[in-house]
C-alpha cells in the first residue's frame, strides 16, 4: 500500500479532501501547497500506519521504511539539502495531525537532523554558530524529552547550572562557547539516563520522533483530550516530516499564529499575534506572551501584507475563518499550517450569518458551521454592567489579560486544580488560578466557574481547553505573580497598584474583556436572555440577539423535527417558548407536590386508609392541580401541552425525621404508629421498578381521575375564556397494553364527567410513554389504546441496560474508559443497543396506529447528536429542557441538511 504522501511546489499528492488518510494538518499542507502558497516542502505518513501499528502491537508496515526513505530522498531533492550532510544538512520537524484538530495535545519535534557533524554544516550555512548550537541544544532536549523519556528538569536544571556558574539569568545571555558546553553536558546526562549515547544517525532520530508520534496518540493528555471532546480513538493520527524553517535566527525572524476572523466575537478584522526571533512552539506553549499582529507591521510590513493576503485567499477558498500558522526566516514568509478556527459560539454565529451576507456561503453551510453544543455559552451569565462600573470606578481591576474565554465569573480563587475540585464537591465556587495550565489541570479547569493564568496568549493550553468546555478563561496576565508555596498571588508585585491575595479571597474574571477584578460581583443573565426572556433589552440594540434570532429562524426553515419543552411550571414554560419551544413534551406532575400547602393534602391521600379518606384528600389537590394547569396552559396558549399523570412512588413524598413524622400523624388523627406502619408498606427494595408510573394510577384510579379533572377543567375554563389550549394526556411506565387500556378509561370518563358538567367540548390527546422495554416489543398493541408515544429514554435506558440513573457515574466513566461505551448512555443516546427497542416500537406503534405522533422527552432530547438519531428514525419531536430549546433547534435542522 501507500502510506508516505509528498508535498512541494512541484509535486503534491494529497488535498484538503484527504484529512482522514493525512490528518487534518497534512491534507491542508498538500492543499496551501497546490495553491501556490509558499509552504516548506515535507512529506506526511498516514493514519492508516497509525492504525497498523495499534493493530499490530506496534509494528509497522513492510514497505514503510523504504516509501519514508523515498520521501526524504526526494525531500533532499526539492530543496537542495541532504539529511546529515556536513556541508548544508536538512532539518526537518516532525509532528502530528490527527483528523480531528487536537491542539496542543500531541508531541512535535523540531531541528531534527542535528547532530555533532551536521551542527558545523549548520554554522557553515548559516553563518551563525549561536544559532546552531542553540537548535542543536533544543532538539537534544525535545528528542530527549519527546522519543527518549527524560525529563523536562533533567535539561533545565543543567541549563540553571550553567547560568548560575556564568552569572547570568536569561538564556540569550549564553554565547555559542556556552551552548556547545550545554550540549557535551545533555549528551552525557543522557547516556547517564538511557545508558546509550545520543543518536547521532538522522534516519536513526526520524525514526524514534516518528515511534514517539504514534505512541503519542495513546498518551494520557490525548486520550483525556479524545474523552472530553468526544473524538474517535479509532481515527490514528498521521505523522507530518517537513522541511525546517526558522523564525529564531535573528531580528528578522519570527513566528506566530492567526485567525482570520476574531475567534472569540466573530468580528471580521484579522487577529492574531507573534514573537519575533522565537522558534515554532513558543507562541503556542504560551511561554513568552506574543505581541499582537498589527505590531508585525511595524517591524516587517511587507510580511504582513503578505500574510494578509494569503489569510484572504485561505478564507475565500476554504469559505470559512482559518486558524493559520506562519514562520519568517530572514523575511521570508511562510505557511506552517491552516485549519478551520475554533471559535467561540459568539463567533460562529456572527462568522455565519456575516458569511451569508457576505454571500461566502448559504444559509445551510452557516448552519452546519455552528457546532450546537457550544451554544450554551450564548447564555452564559455576564456581569451586571452598572455594578461593573461603580467596581471599574473604585480602581478595583487589578490587572488586565488576554480575554480567552467570554462569560462573567467570580469564586474564590484556587491555585491548584484539587482545590478547584475538592471546593467544587462542597459546592464552593472557585477560579483556577495558574501560572500557566497543562493537562493535568484539566479537571480542575472543569470545577472551577473560570480560569486565569499568567502566561499564554489565545491559543495557549488554558484558552484552548477552556474555550471548549465554555468557561470564562483571562490568559496571558503579565502582571499577575503566583506563588503556590506560600499560597498567594501578587498583582502588579513592586509597584504602586501592588495587590497581594491568597488562595480563598473572592476575585472576578470577565471573559470578555479580559479584566481581573479584586471584588466579588454578581452575575446576571446573558444578553440573549435579556432580548428574549425578561426583555430588558430591546433587539435592535443587540446585534448578537438579530444574528441569533436569524439563525433560529433558518433552523426551523430546514428542520423537520419539531422541538418542544420539559417545563413543570409557567415560568419555564415561558422561558422555553422565547426560547422558541414548540409546545411542551413533558410536563412533570409530581414536582407540583412539593408546595407546603399541598404537601399536607398530598400526605394526607398516601396516609388514607380507605379510599373515602383518599378520595377527601384528592380533592383538597384538585384546585391547586387545576390553578397549575390553567397557569402552564396559558404560558404555551395555542401549543400542545403533554401533561404527564403521577410518575415516582408515594414514599418520595413522605417525611424522613421523627418530629414530622410525629406531627404528621397528629394531623390527620393517625397514631405515629399508623404513619410508621404505612411507611413501612411503602419501603421498596427497587423503587424504581416499584409502584410508582400508571401502577399508581391502577391501584389507585381516583388519582388519575383528579389529575384528568383538574386538566379538562383548566382546560375548560381556558377555552370559555377564548383561549386555545390543547392538552395531551400522558399516561406514565405502561409495559402492558391492559394497563394503558386501564388508564384510558378512567380518563375518558372522567374527561366526558368534566366536559358535561362544564357544558364545552375540550379536545385533548391521550397517550403514553415509551420507557419500559416491554412497552417498546409490544407498541402495536399499546398504540391501538394511544394517540402519541413520547420515548422515555432515561428510563429505558436504565432499564434497557441496566444502569441505574440515580448512581452509576461510580462505574459508568470506567466503561467510557475501556471504551465497553462509547459516551455515557444517559447523556449520548445508546442507538446500538437502547435505540433498536426505539425502532422496533416506531414500527410496531405505527403499524396499528398509522396516525401516531412520536416524540423523546428524556434527557437525549436536548443532545445533538442524539437528536440527529430522532430525527434519523423519524421521529416528530423532541423535548428538552427550557435553556436546550436553541441547541435543539440548531442540532434538528443540522440533522436534516
Ligand atoms: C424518562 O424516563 O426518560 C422520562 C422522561 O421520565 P422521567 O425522567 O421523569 O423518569
Ligand atoms: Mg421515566
Amino acid at each position: 500500500g501507500k502510506f508516505v504522501y509528498f508535498f512541494s511546489a512541484g509535486r503534491t499528492e494529497g488535498g484538503a479532501g484527504d484529512k482522514k488518510l493525512l490528518g487534518g494538518k497534512g491534507a491542508n499542507l498538500a492543499e496551501m501547497t497546490t495553491l501556490g502558497i509558499p509552504v516548506p516542502p515535507g512529506f506526511t505518513i498516514s493514519t492508516e500506519v497509525c492504525t497498523y501499528y495499534y493493530a499490530n502491537g506496534n509494528k509497522y508496515p513492510a514497505d514503510l521504511q523504504a516509501q519514508i526513505d523515498k520521501g526524504i530522498a526526494e525531500l533532499e531533492a526539492a530543496i537542495g539539502k541532504k539529511f546529515g550532510d556536513k556541508a548544508n544538512p536538512l532539518l526537518v520537524s516532525v509532528r502530528s495531525g490527527a483528523p480531528v484538530s487536537m491542539p496542543g495535545m500531541m508531541d512535535t519535534i523540531l531541528n531534527l537532523g542535528l547532530n555533532d557533524e551536521t551542527v558545523a554544516g549548520l554554522i557553515a550555512s548559516t553563518g551563525n554558530a549561536r544559532f546552531a548550537y542553540d537548535s542543536y541544544r533544543r532538539f537534544i532536549q525535545m528528542y530527549g524529552n519527546v522519543v527518549l523519556g527524560l525529563k523536562h528538569h533533567d535539561f533545565e536544571h543543567i541549563l540553571d547550572g550553567l547560568k548560575k556558574s556564568k552569572g547570568v539569568t536569561e538564556d540569550l545571555a549564553l554565547d555559542a562557547e556556552d551552548l556547545k558546553k550545554l550540549i557535551a553536558e545533555y549528551k552525557v546526562e543522557v547516556k547517564a539516563k538511557i545508558g546509550r549515547d545520543f543518536p547521532q544517525s538522522p534516519k536513526e532520530q526520524l525514526m524514534g520522533a516518528i515511534d514517539a508520534v504514534f505512541a503519542s496518540w495513546m498518551n494520557d493528555r490525548a486520550i483525556t483530550y479524545r474523552k472530553l471532546n468526544n473524538i474517535s480513538e479509532a481515527l490514528g493520527t498521521a505523522v507530518n516530516v517537513q522541511s525546517m524553517v526558522f523564525g529564531n535566527m535573528g531580528d528578522d525572524c519570527g513566528t506566530g499564529v492567526a485567525f482570520t476572523r476574531n475567534p472569540a466575537n466573530g468580528e471580521r478584522k484579522f487577529y492574531g499575534e507573534f514573537l519575533m526571533n522565537a522558534q515554532g512552539e513558543d507562541v503556542v506553549a504560551g511561554i513568552r506572551t506574543p505581541l499582537s499582529i498589527e505590531k508585525l507591521g511595524e517591524k516587517m510590513p511587507e510580511a504582513l501584507k503578505e500574510l494578509h493576503s494569503y489569510a484572504d485567499k485561505l478564507e475565500h477558498h476554504y469559505k470559512d475563518m482559518q486558524d493559520i500558522e506562519f514562520t519568517i526566516e530572514r523575511s521570508k514568509l511562510y505557511m506552517l499550517q491552516t485549519r478551520s478556527g475554533k471559535r467561540t459560539a459568539f463567533a460562529a454565529i456572527r462568522t455565519a450569518v456575516e458569511m451569508v451576507d457576505e454571500k461566502l456561503i448559504d444559509e445551510k453551510a452557516a448552519l452546519k458551521r455552528i457546532d450546537a453544543s457550544t451554544l450554551p455559552s450564548l447564555l452564559a451569565k455576564i456581569f451586571d454592567e452598572k455594578e461593573k462600573k461603580e467596581v471599574l470606578a473604585k480602581g478595583l481591576v487589578v490587572a488586565t489579560g488576554l480575554p480567552a474565554g467570554p462569560g462573567a465569573a467570580s469564586g474564590k480563587i484556587a491555585l491548584t486544580a484539587e482545590k478547584a475540585v475538592e471546593w467544587a464537591e462542597k459546592g464552593v465556587k472557585s477560579i483556577l488560578v495558574r501560572v500557566e495550565t497543562s493537562p493535568e489541570d484539566i479537571s480542575g479547569m472543569h470545577s472551577s466557574e473560570g480560569i486565569l493564568t499568567a502566561r499564554g496568549g489565545m491559543t495557549s493550553h488554558a484558552a484552548v481547553v477552556a474555550r471548549g468546555m465554555n468557561k470564562p478563561c483571562i490568559v496571558g496576565c503579565s502582571a499577575l505573580e503566583v506563588d503556590y508555596k506560600t499560597g498567594t498571588v501578587e498583582f502588579n508585585s513592586g509597584t504602586a497598584k501592588a495587590v497581594k491575595m491568597k488562595e480563598g479571597d473572592h476575585i472576578s474574571i470577565d471573559g470578555f474583556t479580559g479584566q481581573v477584578l479584586n471584588a466579588s460581583l454578581n452575575t446576571i443573565p446573558s444578553e440573549l436572555e435579556q432580548v428574549f426572556v425578561t426583555k430588558t433589552l430591546p433587539m435592535e440594540k443587540s446585534l448578537l440577539a438579530q444574528q441569533y434570532a436569524r439563525i433560529m429562524q433558518w433552523s426551523d426553515q430546514y428542520s423537520r423535527l419539531k422541538v418542544r419543552t420539559n417545563a413543570d411550571t409557567p415560568e419555564d414554560a415561558a422561558v422555553a417558548r422565547s426560547y422558541g419551544a414548540m409546545g411542551i413534551g413533558l410536563c412533570r406532575t409530581e414536582h407540583m407536590f412539593f408546595a407546603e400547602e399541598r404537601i399536607a393534602a398530598m400526605r394526607e391521600m398516601i396516609l388514607s386508609s380507605s379510599l373515602e379518606e383518599r378520595e377527601k384528600a384528592l380533592a383538597k389537590l384538585l384546585p391547586y392541580q387545576r390553578a397549575d394547569f390553567k397557569g402552564i396552559f396559558s404560558a404555551m396558549e395555542g401549543l400542545a401541552v403533554t401533561v404527564r399523570l403521577l410518575d415516582p412512588p408515594l414514599h418520595e413524598f413522605l417525611p424522613h425525621e421523627e418530629a414530622q413524622i410525629e406531627e404528621l400523624a397528629k394531623a390527620f388523627g393517625k397514631t405515629s404508629q399508623y404513619v410508621h406502619k404505612k411507611m413501612d408498606d411503602l419501603k421498596e427494595f427497587n423503587p424504581m421498578l416499584g409502584h410508582r408510573g400508571c401502577r399508581l394510577g391502577v391501584t389507585y384510579p381516583e388519582i388519575t381521575a383528579m389529575q384528568t379533572r383538574a386538566i379538562i377543567e383548566a382546560a375548560a375554563e381556558l377555552l370559555k375564556e377564548g383561549k386555545k389550549v390543547f392538552p395531551e394526556i400522558m399516561v406514565p411506565l405502561v409495559g402492558h397494553f391492559k394497563e394503558l387500556a386501564n388508564q384510558a378509561k378512567v380518563i375518558r370518563e372522567t374527561a366526558d364527567a368534566v366536559m358535561k358538567e362544564k357544558g364545552i367540548k375540550v379536545e385533548y390527546a391521550l397517550g403514553t410513554m415509551i420507557e419500559v422495554p416491554r412497552a417498546a416489543v409490544t407498541a402495536d398493541e399499546i398504540a391501538e389504546h394511544a394517540e402519541f408515544f413520547s420515548f422515555g429514554t432515561n428510563d429505558l435506558t436504565q432499564m434497557t441496560s441496566g444502569f441505574s440513573r440515580d448512581d452509576s457515574e461510580h462505574y459508568l466513566p470506567y466503561y467510557i474508559e475501556k471504551g465497553i461505551y462509547p459516551q455515557n448512555p444517559f447523556q449520548v443516546f445508546d442507538w446500538e443497543g437502547v435505540g433498536k427497542l426505539v425502532e422496533i416500537a416506531i414500527e410496531k406503534g405505527r403499524k396499528t396506529n398509522p396516525k401516531i405522533k412520536l416524540g423523546v422527552c428524556g434527557e437525549h432530547g436536548g443532545d445533538p447528536a442524539s437528536i440527529g438519531y430522532c430525527h434519523r428514525v423519524g421521529l416528530d419531536y423532541v423535548s428538552c429542557s427550557p435553556y436546550r430549546v436553541p441547541i435543539a433547534r440548531l442540532a434538528a435542522a443540522q440533522a436534516a441538511l
